[in-house]
């Protein structure tokens, strides 16, 4: 019975937490148990013995259990990773770039990485790259390593950029700064013109021959997020215009930031670009960081009854320029 309940013991502070929890269950029906059998033995010899026994054995397990709940709210046993393999490590370190600027959260650069891409009938292959701020992580390459199987990734978006061609120092190289959209670019959406304009800046990239698509992670719905651009659709469909529904949920009409992707870009390219957009607010971001933007490339097409009346009012309310050549605006 003690040689159990010390198994049960070991296994619970050595488990994972949802492991542990099946074993406090058990070794506290064994323990009841144990205990009730020398209750029962020591009755029969000595009451006072009992009582004195018993007052030990309850303020021992009581200072256990509440060791046992501070280790629980420190996060329990945390998954640790073993000492990463050297060569494992200098594969890693050679394509992490970090990018510091005094007076703004250090970033974290990976790639180039080879990423073969399906564009119509041809098949392409762009060099990815992702970042990831370090405002919660260490900005040395080892420690971020080590502290990435606990930093929940996955809870928060990362941004990420297709990069096409001679792009540091071609003459011409065209630049898209795309918001992420969920419905548009992934279910193909047709309310709005996203995953249209996704796939053709990417043609116009590589039919320029250099140039780079930045999918920027937190842009969800002009930077309301997902579950709030859900609300403003539900708006939408009883007949208030895009930025109308987002002004009646408490929200500006646009809160995208464009100031790290400026960042990223400032590392791959200094000469001036041509920016992909309807939007001039893009070009002034860009400007106002110091970036020289050569011309713009408007980006219209899959007009339909489905995105029309979101389309004009881009163009009505968000000073989005015209799209004379769809024949939709005038
Ligand atoms: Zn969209």
């Amino acid at each position: 019975m003690l040689i159990t309940q010390w198994l049960l013991f070991t296994n619970l502070i050595m488990c994972e937490r949802y492991i542990q929890y099946l074993y406090l269950y058990l070794y506290l029906y064994h323990y009841m148990k144990l205990m009730f059998i020398l209750l029962n033995v020591m009755l029969t010899i000595n009451r006072q013995f009992v009582i004195l026994y018993l007052t030990f054995f309850h303020i021992r397990k009581t200072i256990s259990l509440v060791n046992y709940k501070a280790y629980l709210r420190k996060g329990g046993r945390k998954r640790e990773r073993s000492q990463m393999n050297d060569s494992i490590y200098n594969i890693l370190e050679q394509k992490i770039e970090i990018i510091h600027q005094q007076g703004s959260v250090d970033l974290a650069l990976v790639g180039p990485i080879q990423l073969p891409v399906q564009l119509s009938d041809q098949e392409i292959t762009f060099q990815w790259y992702t970042w990831v701020s370090l405002k919660d992580l260490p900005s040395s390459k080892e420690d971020l390593l080590k502290a990435l199987p606990n930093a929940n990734l996955a809870f928060s978006q990362q941004s990420s950029i297709l990069v096409y061609g001679d792009f540091s120092s071609a003459d011409e190289s065209f630049i898209r700064f795309h918001s992420i959209c969920h419905t548009g670019d992934i279910f193909g959406s047709k309310r709005c013109d996203c995953g249209f304009q996704l796939q053709q800046s990417l043609k116009m990239i590589v039919e320029n021959g250099s140039g780079a698509l930045f999918y920027l992670a937190n842009h969800e719905g002009r930077g309301i997020g997902l579950f709030s651009k859900s609300l403003a659709y539900l708006l939408q469909q009883e007949g208030y215009d895009t930025v109308e529904a987002n002004e009646q949920l408490g929200f500006e009409d646009d809160y995208r930031s464009y100031e790290e992707a400026i960042r990223i870009l400032k590392t791959f390219r200094t000469k001036p670009v041509s920016l992909i957009t309807n939007n001039p607010k893009k070009v002034t971001s860009l400007s106002d960081a110091g970036m020289l933007v050569d011309r713009t490339v408007p980006l219209w097409g899959d007009v339909s009854d489905h995105n029309k009346k979101y389309l004009q009012t881009k163009i009505d309310k968000s000073g989005h320029v015209k799209g004379l050549e769809t024949g939709l605006l005038s």
